[in-house]
C-alpha cells in the first residue's frame, strides 16, 4: 500500500504539474595552507521542479534471455500477478526485497505516534516496477519462458505459473562480434543480426528501439545492457575519443563493441543508456555524443554482491580508524555469466572493474594512509558450474588495529546473484526515468538545468560509478545513499537528513 507524503512548508508548492521546492543547498569552500585549513560555509538557493506525471516506461534489455534479464522479466510478471508459489519451507509470495526504492525506508521525522518511516518509492511521484514494460534482444533466439528453466534461477513451482506468458516472449536478434565475449558463448549465438556493416546494425537497434515504441504504446524508454561482460576496446584517437570521430568510424565499419554500437543507438534515439557490465562501453566518444544529445548515460556493472559488502566493510573500517592493509576476494560460480568471466580478458573486465571500489574511502584518511598508499587487493574468480546462479564469494580482510595489532574479517557469502541483480536493475530504471523529470535552477541563473548526462547519482547502484570528467568518484555505501535520499528530499524542500536528534539530547 502505497503513503501519500504532503509537505506543509511554504517553500513547496505542488501545481498540476510539479512540484516546485525552494532549497538552500549548503556547501563549504576549503582552502589549505599546509596546516591550516580554512573552511568557508557557503549557501545557494536553489529550485528544484519536479514533473509530477509519471509516463509508461518500456525497458528494453540487451541480454533479455540470460539469467538476469529472465529473472527481472518474471520477478515483475509475479508481482503484477501477486503469484505465491509452495516451496519446501512454506509458501513464498513475489516480492521487491532488495531493491532501494521498493523496499527500504526513509525517516521524515517524528510526531505523535514516534518515528515515521516511508518506503524510498513513496517521496516523489515514481514509475512502479509493475508497471514497466520489457523487451530486448538476445544473442540466443530461446524463448523467455525456455530461457528461464536454462537460468536455473527461480523455484520450479513460479516457473510453471509463469510459463505460459514467459513463453510468448521472444528476444530480437542482437549484434554479435565474437571477438568481444568470450569463445565459449558462440554455441548461443543462433540469432544475430546479419547486416556486414557496424552501420547497418546500428541502424538495425534504432528501428527495433522506435518499434518497440510504437507498438507497445510506451511513453519512454530506457536501454539496459545486462549481456555478457565484453573485453575491454582499445581508446584509440580518431576512431572514439569524439563524438564525431566515433559516428564516422560506425560508417567506415571500424571495429566497435557491441555495446558501445547499442549506448550510439539509444543515445540516438534520445532513450536513456545503463552499462550493467563491467566493460568501457562509454568510450570517450560516446560520452560526448550523450552530453551533445542531452540524453542519460549510466553504470558501469551492476553492484549487487561481494563489491557491495566491500563499500559498506571498509567504510565502516576506515571511519572506525582502522586500517585495512588487505582485501582478497575469492568467487566461484556455475552460470553463464561466470562461464564467460572463465576467458581472460572477459576476466580481466570483472577484476579492473572490482579493484578501484575502496579508492575514495582509503584516500579520505590521511591519518592511516601515506599519500599513494593503499591495501594489497586481490580478485580471483573461478567457474565451477555446479553452484550454478548461486555466487559463492569469500573475502578476508585484514587490518591493522591499535598498537601493531592485527584484526581479520573473514566473510562467506552466497549471492544467489540473479536475485540480487534485478531489483538493482529496476532501481538504475526507475531512478534514471525520475532524473529526466527532475530539473534545477541555482540562483541568479534564468533557465532550470536537467541533472549531467553522466548520471553520477546511480554510483551507489554500480561497482565502477561513471562520474561526469573531473568530478569525484565516490564508492562508499553510506555516502551513496545519502547523496539519493538527500536529492529526492531537495526535490520536497526538505533538509538533508542530519541525524542529529538534538531534540532527545537537550535537558
Ligand atoms: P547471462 O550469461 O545469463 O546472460 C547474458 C545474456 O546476454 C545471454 O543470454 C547471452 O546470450 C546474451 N548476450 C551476449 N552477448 C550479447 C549481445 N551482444 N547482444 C545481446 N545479447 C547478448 O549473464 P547474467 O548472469 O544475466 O549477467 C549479465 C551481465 O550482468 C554480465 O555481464 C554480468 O557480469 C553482469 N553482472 C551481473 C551481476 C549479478 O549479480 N548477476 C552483477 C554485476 C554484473
Amino acid at each position: 500500500m502505497s503513503v501519500n507524503v504532503h509537505i506543509n512548508s511554504p517553500n513547496v508548492k505542488y501545481t498540476d504539474t510539479h512540484i516546485v521546492s525552494q532549497y538552500p543547498y549548503q556547501t563549504t569552500s576549503v582552502h589549505r595552507d599546509g596546516n591550516k585549513v580554512t573552511v568557508t560555509p557557503r549557501t545557494t538557493e536553489m529550485t528544484f521542479s519536479t514533473e509530477r506525471h509519471v509516463p509508461q516506461l518500456g525497458v528494453m534489455l540487451v541480454g533479455w534471455g540470460g539469467n538476469n534479464g529472465t529473472t527481472v522479466t518474471a520477478a515483475v510478471l509475479a508481482n503484477k500477478r501477486g503469484l505465491t508459489w509452495r516451496t519446501k519451507t512454506g509458501v513464498k509470495k513475489a516480492n521487491y526485497f532488495g531493491s532501494l526504492l521498493q523496499a527500504s525506508t526513509v525517516c521524515l521525522g517524528s510526531g505523535p505516534e514516534g518515528e515515521v518511516n516511508v518506503p524510498i518509492r513513496d517521496l516523489l511521484p515514481m514509475v512502479h516496477p509493475n508497471d514497466i514494460v520489457f523487451d530486448g534482444w538476445d544473442i540466443s533466439s530461446m524463448d523467455l519462458g525456455s530461457a528461464m528453466e536454462r537460468a536455473e534461477v527461480l523455484d520450479w513451482s513460479l516457473q510453471e505459473q509463469l510459463r505460459p506468458h514467459m513463453s510468448r516472449m521472444k528476444p530480437r536478434p542482437s549484434i554479435y562480434i565474437p571477438d568481444f565475449i568470450a569463445a565459449n558463448q558462440e554455441s548461443r549465438a543462433d540469432n544475430v543480426l546479419t547486416g556486414s556493416m557496424a552501420e547497418q546494425v546500428l541502424e538495425q537497434i534504432r528501428a527495433d528501439i522506435r518499434d518497440f515504441r510504437r507498438s507497445s504504446g510506451v511513453d519512454k524508454v530506457i536501454v539496459l545492457w545486462t549481456a555478457n561482460t565484453e573485453r575491454f576496446c582499445d581508446l584509440t584517437p580518431g576512431v572514439n575519443d569524439k563524438a564525431e570521430n566515433l559516428l564516422a568510424a560506425i560508417q567506415d565499419g571500424a571495429d566497435v563493441s557491441p555495446s558501445t554500437l547499442f549506448a550510439v543507438a539509444s543515445i540516438l534515439e534520445g532513450c536513456a543508456y545503463i552499462n550493467g557490465s563491467p566493460q568501457n562501453t562509454f568510450v570517450p566518444g560516446a560520452i560526448e555524443l550523450a552530453v551533445q544529445k542531452g540524453v542519460f548515460i549510466g553504470g558501469d556493472d551492476f553492484k549487487s554482491g561481494q563489491t557491495k559488502i566491500k563499500s559498506v566493510l571498509v567504510d565502516f573500517l576506515v571511519s572506525s580508524g582502522i586500517k585495512p592493509t588487505s582485501i582478497v576476494s575469492y568467487n566461484h560460480l556455475g552460470n553463464n555469466d561466470g562461464r564467460n568471466l572463465s576467458a581472460p580478458q572477459q576476466f580481466r573486465s570483472k577484476e579492473i572493474s572490482k579493484s578501484n571500489v575502496v579508492d575514495d574511502m582509503v584516500q579520505s584518511n590521511s591519518v592511516l594512509y601515506q599519500p599513494g598508499e593503499k591495501p594489497d587487493h586481490c580478485v580471483v574468480i573461478k567457474y565451477v558450474p555446479c553452484v550454478g546462479d548461486s555466487k559463492r564469494a569469500m573475502d578476508e580482510y585484514t587490518s591493522e588495529i591499535m598498537m601493531g595489532g592485527t584484526n581479520t574479517i573473514a566473510l562467506h557469502n552466497t549471492c544467489e546473484d540473479s536475485l540480487l541483480a534485478t531489483p538493482i536493475m529496476l532501481d538504475l530504471v526507475i531512478l534514471t526515468e525520475l532524473c529526466q523529470r527532475v530539473t534545477v535552477r541555482p540562483q541568479g541563473e534564468e533557465d532550470f538545468m536537467s541533472f549531467h548526462s553522466v548520471l553520477a547519482l546511480l554510483s551507489f547502484l554500480c561497482k565502477a560509478p561513471l562520474v561526469p570528467s573531473g568530478t569525484p568518484v565516490i564508492n562508499s555505501f553510506f555516502r551513496q545513499r545519502t547523496c539519493i535520499e538527500n536529492i529526492l528530499r531537495a526535490c520536497l524542500g526538505l533538509p538533508p537528513q542530519n541525524h542529529m536528534l538534538l531534540e532527545h539530547k537537550l535537558q
